[in-house]
């Protein structure tokens, strides 16, 4: 018999999984509708041509195939590209700017490795139709505070400007060309070192001074100010540079009047970013504990969705990586570990007080309290047993003493102690616990 196995680089994710994911997108979507975003959901299918031509060189590690009717598709390759082709196709019926959020699964033809799936989901946030640089501003505040959030210890955002890497190589002396070399070697910077980074910009043909000459603007480091202050002197004279400069400026006011930590964030002008659609501010946020690569990222794509609708409609976003995020999590032991969904199990006595603990269970769920019920009267003992291995922590007991008196046997497994209680005192009990654990 050919072995039960799932798909390579797509996972399953057993309940305990499923709750750290979880706790990671509600706190996500709390975050964003606390900033006004608003929902979206697109199909994981489109038409192939959707996504051709709007990826560079990854597109070749998109998912395509016929349908039954010969029709070319492709399974979703990010949140991005669907959401362009949305928003030139909707454009009369949504307001701008629009914040939208959108959460789902994404398709990749990656070599998986710890990570980096095939199939994994990402949490998407963009602000559609303003250039505005207190929507970038908005949007990597909003990064800063959802990784706060969950917990992760020094994080840094780092932040750049596609024009500022493009200055960069103007300086050098490079033509308008010979840039896209230079972003492909510069994003291999943090795996691949200053002399992997030399070694690919003079394969592409590259000089050696030049290529030293970018080396050292890249590396140039220290507070946002003074690397944005050196940055001014070195590419003074290309206009686009310094335009890009005033920009990242602006962003870091608006970052400050928004009252995040300086030490969350920093300027790094080696920061590319792979995608091709970048066309100003771009991100991604990195831990110290995590260095194989990046927690998340994203940037600012002025022309992206003018391919759809045929005008300029400029868009700031980020996508956190969900599958990414809960690796770490679990690696770093952050966030909580529930390993039920239940605060409460019901016991069953007796047949004779089935419908009585029916009642109870019915009781507690409309206090909020999520409530399991055993499905065969019995030994208690076992019953208590059972709601231990499930790692409920409350057990209840109704039996007839219980109920001749108006009261419940409540049972705290987790500190061990058992009371009697008047019925509505064992709720608020429960439903005590319940917002502790909050
Ligand atoms: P991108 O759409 O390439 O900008 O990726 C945004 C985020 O999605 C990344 O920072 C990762 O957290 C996540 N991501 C991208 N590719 C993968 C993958 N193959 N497996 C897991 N997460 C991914």
């Amino acid at each position: 018999m050919a072995p039960i196995q799932n798909v390579k680089g797509m996972r399953d994710h057993l309940p305990s999984d499923m709750m750290l994911r979880q706790y990671i997108v509600n706190t996500l979507t709390r975050i964003s509708e606390n900033h006004g975003f608003e929902p979206l959901q697109t199909p994981i299918i489109e038409y192939a041509e959707t996504l051709e031509g709007k990826l560079g060189d990854d597109e070749k590690l998109i998912y395509r195939f016929e349908d039954h009717g010969g029709r070319r598709l492709a399974l979703r390759y990010d949140q991005t590209v669907p959401l362009a082709r949305v928003t030139a196709q909707y454009a009369g019926q949504l307001s701008f700017p629009w914040r939208r959020y959108a959460y789902g699964p994404s398709y990749r033809g990656e070599r998986p490795a710890r990570g980096r799936y095939r199939e994994f989901y990402q949490f998407d946030l963009d602000i559609v139709g303003s250039s505005s640089p207190l929507a970038d501003a908005e949007i990597i505040a909003i990064l800063c505070e959802a990784l706060a959030a969950l917990g992760f210890p020094g994080f840094v955002t780092l932040l750049n400007h596609r024009q500022i890497i493009g200055g960069i190589a103007r300086v050098s002396g490079l033509s308008e060309e010979a840039a896209g070399g230079v972003y492909r070697a510069i994003d291999k910077f943090d795996k691949i070192g200053p002399d992997g980074v030399r070694t690919e910009l003079l394969k592409s043909g590259i000089t050696p001074a030049a290529a030293d000459h970018i080396l050292e603007l890249v590396q140039i480091d220290g507070t946002p100010d003074e690397v944005l202050h050196a940055l001014s002197q070195q590419l003074a004279d290309d206009e686009r540079a310094t335009a890009a400069i005033a920009n990242l400026r602006a962003v870091l006011a608006g970052l400050t009047a928004m009252g995040v930590p300086p030490d969350q964030y920093r300027v790094a002008p080696r920061l590319a970013r792979g995608l091709s659609y970048y066309t100003g501010v771009v991100f991604e946020a990195i831990t110290p504990h995590w260095p194989e690569g990046s927690l998340l990222g994203g940037g600012r794509y002025d022309d992206l969705i003018g391919l759809f609708a045929g005008r300029q409609i400029p868009t700031v976003g980020l996508a956190f990586g969900i599958d990414r995020l809960h690796d770490v999590m679990l690696e770093l032991n952050l966030g909580p570990r529930p390993r039920t969904t239940a605060l409460a199990f019901v016991t069953l006595f007796s047949v004779d007080q089935v419908a009585d603990s029916l009642a109870l269970a019915a009781e507690l769920r409309a206090a909020g309290i999520n409530t399991v019920i055993a499905l065969e009267p019995g030994n208690i003992g076992k019953q208590f047993k059972e709601a231990d291995r499930r790692g409920v922590r409350f057990a209840l007991v109704l039996g007839p003493d219980e109920l001749a008196r108006g009261e419940v046997v409540v049972k705290d497994l987790q500190r061990g102690e058992q009371r009697s209680l008047p019925r509505a005192a064992a709720v608020s009990l429960l439903a005590e616990a319940l917002n502790e654990g909050k």
